[in-house]
Protein backbone atom coordinates (compact mmCIF):
# COMPACT_ATOMS: atom_id res chain seq x y z
CA UNK A 1 0.00 0.00 0.00
CA UNK A 2 0.74 3.40 -0.61
CA UNK A 3 -0.22 6.79 1.26
CA UNK A 4 -0.64 10.56 0.27
CA UNK A 5 -0.48 12.20 3.28
CA UNK A 6 -0.30 11.10 7.08
CA UNK A 7 -1.45 13.89 10.02
CA UNK A 8 -0.32 12.79 13.07
CA UNK A 9 -2.71 15.72 14.85
CA UNK A 10 -6.08 16.66 12.95
CA UNK A 11 -9.39 18.30 14.04
CA UNK A 12 -11.64 18.50 10.93
CA UNK A 13 -12.07 14.28 10.37
CA UNK A 14 -13.94 13.01 12.71
CA UNK A 15 -14.84 13.80 15.71
CA UNK A 16 -12.32 15.04 18.23
CA UNK A 17 -8.40 15.05 18.21
CA UNK A 18 -7.53 12.31 15.78
CA UNK A 19 -4.33 10.65 13.82
CA UNK A 20 -5.56 10.70 10.21
CA UNK A 21 -4.39 8.26 6.91
CA UNK A 22 -4.77 9.20 3.61
CA UNK A 23 -4.48 6.17 1.76
CA UNK A 24 -3.55 5.70 -2.20
CA UNK A 25 -5.39 3.91 -4.59
CA UNK A 26 -9.25 4.43 -5.64
CA UNK A 27 -11.30 1.98 -8.18
CA UNK A 28 -14.43 4.87 -7.78
CA UNK A 29 -13.77 8.06 -9.96
CA UNK A 30 -16.22 10.28 -8.72
CA UNK A 31 -17.04 12.71 -11.12
CA UNK A 32 -15.88 15.85 -9.09
CA UNK A 33 -13.50 14.05 -6.56
CA UNK A 34 -11.19 16.85 -4.86
CA UNK A 35 -8.86 13.74 -4.56
CA UNK A 36 -8.28 12.72 -7.65
CA UNK A 37 -4.43 12.70 -7.26
CA UNK A 38 -4.75 9.60 -5.05
CA UNK A 39 -6.38 7.47 -7.52
CA UNK A 40 -3.19 5.82 -8.57
CA UNK A 41 -2.23 3.07 -6.14
CA UNK A 42 1.65 3.57 -7.12
CA UNK A 43 1.28 7.14 -6.29
CA UNK A 44 2.47 8.66 -2.68
CA UNK A 45 4.98 7.06 -0.37
CA UNK A 46 5.14 3.47 0.89
CA UNK A 47 3.22 2.66 3.99
CA UNK A 48 5.85 0.56 5.65
CA UNK A 49 6.01 -1.15 9.43
CA UNK A 50 7.73 2.30 10.27
CA UNK A 51 4.24 4.07 8.98
CA UNK A 52 2.14 1.94 11.41
CA UNK A 53 4.91 2.19 14.38
CA UNK A 54 4.53 5.71 13.99
CA UNK A 55 0.79 5.69 14.03
CA UNK A 56 0.67 3.05 16.98
CA UNK A 57 2.98 5.75 18.72
CA UNK A 58 1.28 9.22 17.93
CA UNK A 59 -2.56 7.41 19.18
CA UNK A 60 -0.57 6.19 22.66
CA UNK A 61 0.90 10.25 22.81
CA UNK A 62 -0.08 11.36 26.09
CA UNK A 63 1.03 15.09 25.23
CA UNK A 64 -1.87 15.38 23.00
CA UNK A 65 -4.47 12.51 23.80
CA UNK A 66 -5.93 11.36 20.43
CA UNK A 67 -9.68 10.30 20.14
CA UNK A 68 -8.28 7.67 17.50
CA UNK A 69 -7.81 7.14 13.59
CA UNK A 70 -9.47 8.15 10.57
CA UNK A 71 -8.74 6.43 7.20
CA UNK A 72 -9.57 8.09 4.30
CA UNK A 73 -7.95 8.60 0.91
CA UNK A 74 -8.44 7.51 -2.18
CA UNK A 75 -10.26 4.15 -0.79
CA UNK A 76 -9.12 2.82 2.45
CA UNK A 77 -10.82 -0.42 1.10
CA UNK A 78 -9.44 -0.29 -2.63
CA UNK A 79 -8.57 -3.85 -3.21
CA UNK A 80 -4.83 -3.85 -2.90
CA UNK A 81 -5.39 -1.71 0.29
CA UNK A 82 -6.85 -4.28 2.65
CA UNK A 83 -3.80 -6.16 4.09
CA UNK A 84 -2.69 -3.47 5.43
CA UNK A 85 -5.25 -1.35 6.78
CA UNK A 86 -6.88 -4.80 8.19
CA UNK A 87 -3.62 -4.62 10.25
CA UNK A 88 -3.31 -1.80 11.03
CA UNK A 89 -7.02 -1.75 12.37
CA UNK A 90 -6.75 -4.81 14.26
CA UNK A 91 -3.49 -3.43 16.00
CA UNK A 92 -5.30 -0.36 17.04
CA UNK A 93 -8.33 -2.13 18.59
CA UNK A 94 -6.04 -4.15 20.37
CA UNK A 95 -3.54 -1.66 21.58
CA UNK A 96 -6.30 1.01 22.27
CA UNK A 97 -9.73 -0.75 22.46
CA UNK A 98 -10.97 2.66 23.83
CA UNK A 99 -9.83 5.17 20.47
CA UNK A 100 -12.58 5.23 17.49
CA UNK A 101 -11.91 4.49 13.85
CA UNK A 102 -13.24 6.14 11.16
CA UNK A 103 -13.16 5.19 7.71
CA UNK A 104 -14.29 6.52 4.52
CA UNK A 105 -14.89 4.64 1.47
CA UNK A 106 -16.84 4.87 -1.74
CA UNK A 107 -18.37 1.67 -1.55
CA UNK A 108 -21.39 0.64 0.20
CA UNK A 109 -21.93 -1.11 3.53
CA UNK A 110 -24.54 -3.39 1.55
CA UNK A 111 -21.44 -4.11 -1.50
CA UNK A 112 -18.52 -5.34 0.85
CA UNK A 113 -17.18 -7.90 -0.33
CA UNK A 114 -15.85 -10.20 2.61
CA UNK A 115 -12.45 -9.04 3.36
CA UNK A 116 -13.43 -5.69 3.03
CA UNK A 117 -16.15 -6.65 6.01
CA UNK A 118 -13.16 -7.65 8.17
CA UNK A 119 -11.90 -4.55 7.72
CA UNK A 120 -14.91 -3.00 8.53
CA UNK A 121 -15.65 -4.79 11.82
CA UNK A 122 -13.07 -3.02 13.49
CA UNK A 123 -14.19 0.31 12.07
CA UNK A 124 -16.67 2.40 14.58
CA UNK A 125 -17.95 5.29 12.33
CA UNK A 126 -18.28 4.20 8.20
CA UNK A 127 -18.90 6.95 5.83
CA UNK A 128 -19.65 4.89 2.29
CA UNK A 129 -20.75 5.37 -1.33
CA UNK A 130 -19.25 7.34 -4.06
CA UNK A 131 -19.11 11.11 -4.13
CA UNK A 132 -22.40 12.22 -6.70
CA UNK A 133 -21.97 15.93 -7.85
CA UNK A 134 -25.51 16.39 -8.33
CA UNK A 135 -26.25 15.22 -4.66
CA UNK A 136 -23.43 17.81 -3.35
CA UNK A 137 -25.08 19.10 -0.29
CA UNK A 138 -22.26 21.72 2.02
CA UNK A 139 -24.20 21.01 4.91
CA UNK A 140 -23.54 17.34 5.56
CA UNK A 141 -20.83 17.05 7.61
CA UNK A 142 -17.96 14.74 6.95
CA UNK A 143 -18.85 13.59 3.72
CA UNK A 144 -19.93 15.83 0.47
CA UNK A 145 -23.17 14.06 -1.10
CA UNK A 146 -26.44 13.13 0.24
CA UNK A 147 -26.03 9.53 -0.81
CA UNK A 148 -23.31 9.14 1.71
CA UNK A 149 -23.94 8.01 4.67
CA UNK A 150 -22.23 8.02 8.07
CA UNK A 151 -22.96 4.86 9.44
CA UNK A 152 -22.66 4.61 13.42
CA UNK A 153 -21.21 0.82 13.48
CA UNK A 154 -21.17 0.36 17.24
CA UNK A 155 -24.50 1.29 17.92
CA UNK A 156 -26.01 -0.73 15.13
CA UNK A 157 -23.58 -3.92 16.41
CA UNK A 158 -25.56 -3.10 19.62
CA UNK A 159 -28.76 -3.31 18.00
CA UNK A 160 -30.35 -7.08 18.03
CA UNK A 161 -30.48 -9.40 15.31
CA UNK A 162 -27.81 -7.03 13.43
CA UNK A 163 -24.85 -9.15 10.77
CA UNK A 164 -22.94 -7.36 9.54
S1 LIG B 1 -14.38 7.40 -3.61
FE1 LIG B 1 -13.52 9.31 -2.80
S2 LIG B 1 -11.38 9.34 -3.50
FE2 LIG B 1 -12.46 7.81 -4.73
S3 LIG B 1 -13.10 8.93 -6.58
FE3 LIG B 1 -14.82 8.98 -5.14
S4 LIG B 1 -14.57 10.90 -3.99
FE4 LIG B 1 -12.60 10.46 -5.01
Amino acid sequence: MNYQQYYPIDVVNGVGTRCTLFVSGCEHFCAGCHNSSTWDPSKGHPYTEETEEQIIRDLGDTRVVRDGLSLSGGDPLFPNNLDSVLKLVKRVKTTYPDKDIWLWTGYTLEGLSDKQQQVVEFVDTLIDGKYEADKRDLTLAWRGSSNQRLINLTELRDEENYDL
